[in-house]
């Protein structure tokens, strides 16, 4: 017996089909805003992730399942979307040939982290990127689109959180600040923030074990006035898009490519591990991989955490319609062409094998939950009929013309 690896999950029914609901949610909803989707390789080189990413994150310090391939490349499974959107932006030209700069992605993302509720190696990831577009009125539009596809997809009680990080010249000032504060009291902090706030002091801020205590005592970011403009031109304009916010200015995000607003949505539902999704401005990140200047800004939600959130609302009804039973040995035939037959109708329907005796059909019929049994018996069989028997009702049972099976079962189901 081998089982899968710890972290790796097998998405099961009925939460697989909670997966496939957020996902139509979010189609629905990205097909509203003007989002088109990429399908972007799980497979990168490492580098992509070191440079974009940062490699004074968490993310690609600790977390990265990163190795030499077979042919000594240096690869590591994506653990966020952004860079490998960026990546193929810049690739493919997408700024001159792409529409309006809006994608969408959907997939699974990899990080070596210790598994908890809510928290997995490989979890799926729904994300959205605005690249080209420097104005407020992006942040408003993406942070609005995010709130409206939580609400589609069921997912309530969610806060959103906001801050401005500042441009590079915000922060450069504010990066001496915040080093010599973090200097003065080294020795309090985690062994990994001591090895890092040399080279990335904003880091600490954001580390699960030092940043709050931080959070409470380390100088504060001023914002330059342009960047404080678009943030208060941002914060009006969600008021205007009707979305409620609260900013809260020890906010940092992860990853180290953000600049100007950055936002996280929380559930106090999920406990722990309260983050429903991140995102933010990233300005300089694609002329910073080689690409156009093309300021962006782009979020991700987790798909896991939100199924969490919803696990408790039924699941809809996938009972088949209709399931087709044969009475006789030699009706099997004739079954299963009515089978084909009610399945092109546009019908669900299933059965368990005609090879089976009409007891265990029978049986098998009632635990699928379907609408009405169709037996093909000795005496259909000899007449060219099927007889159609309610599974919800005791009584009721009639006999057609198997042509008319199809039509006859459409009729009587309930329209969806
Ligand atoms: P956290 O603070 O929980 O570690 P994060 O800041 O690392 O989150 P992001 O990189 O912003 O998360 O990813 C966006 C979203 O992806 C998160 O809000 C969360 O819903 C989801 N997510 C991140 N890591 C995991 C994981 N290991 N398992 C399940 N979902 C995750
Ligand atoms: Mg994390």
């Amino acid at each position: 017996m081998i089982n899968s690896l710890r972290g790796f999950r097998d998405l099961l029914p009925p939460e697989s089909d909670l997966f496939a609901r957020i996902e139509t949610a979010a189609r629905e909803v990205f097909g509203l805003y003007g989002y088109q989707e990429v399908r972007l390789p799980v497979l990168e080189k490492k580098e992509l992730f070191v440079k974009s990413t940062g490699d004074t994150t968490d993310i690609v310090e600790k977390e990265m399942y990163a190795f030499t391939d077979g042919g000594g490349r240096e690869v590591a499974l994506r653990p966020e979307g952004t860079p490998g959107l960026v990546r193929a932006y810049i690739e493919h030209n997408l700024g001159q040939t792409g529409r309006n700069g809006k994608y969408f992605y959907i997939g699974p993302m990899f990080r070596a982290e210790r598994p908890q509720a809510g928290r997995y190696r490989e979890f799926t990831q729904i994300g959205a990127e605005n690249i080209g577009n420097s104005s407020p009125y992006a942040d408003a539009e993406t942070i609005a689109m995010l709130v409206r596809l939580l609400e589609k997809a069921g997912v309530a009680g969610c806060s959103v959180v906001l801050n401005s990080l500042g441009c590079g010249d915000c922060r450069k000032a504010y990066r001496e600040l915040l080093l010599a504060f973090l200097r003065g009291r080294s020795e309090t902090l985690c062994e990994p923030c001591r090895g890092r706030i040399e080279r990335n002091p904003l880091r600490a801020l954001d580390c699960k074990t030092d940043g709050p205590a931080l959070a409470e005592t380390a100088p504060k970011l001023s914002l330059c006035p342009a960047c404080a403009e678009h943030f208060s031109r941002t914060r009006e304009l969600l008021k205007i898009s009707g979305v409620e916010f609260q900013v809260n200015t020890s906010l940092v995000r992860g990853l180290d490519y953000y600049t100007r607003t950055v936002f996280e949505v929380r559930s106090a539902a999920l406990g722990g591990q309260d983050a429903v999704c991140g995102g933010g401005r990233y300005d300089d990140l694609v002329r910073s991989m080689g690409g156009p200047a093309a300021p962006a800004i782009g979020w991700a939600v987790g798909v896991d955490r939100m199924a969490l959130l919803l696990k408790d609302k039924p699941a809809p009804d996938t009972a088949p319609g209709a399931f087709v039973v044969s009475a006789a040995k030699e009706a099997g035939e004739k079954a299963f062409a009515l089978l084909t037959a009610l399945r092109a109708a546009g019908i669900s329907s299933d059965y368990s094998s005609f090879d089976l005796s009409l007891k265990s059909q029978m049986r098998s019929a009632d635990k699928s939950g379907a609408s009405f049994a169709l037996l093909i018996g000795e005496d259909e069989l000899k007449a060219g009929a099927v007889t159609i028997k309610p599974l919800k009702e005791k009584s009721g049972q009639y006999t057609v013309p198997i042509k008319d099976a199809p039509a006859e079962i459409e009729k009587r189901l309930p329209k969806l």
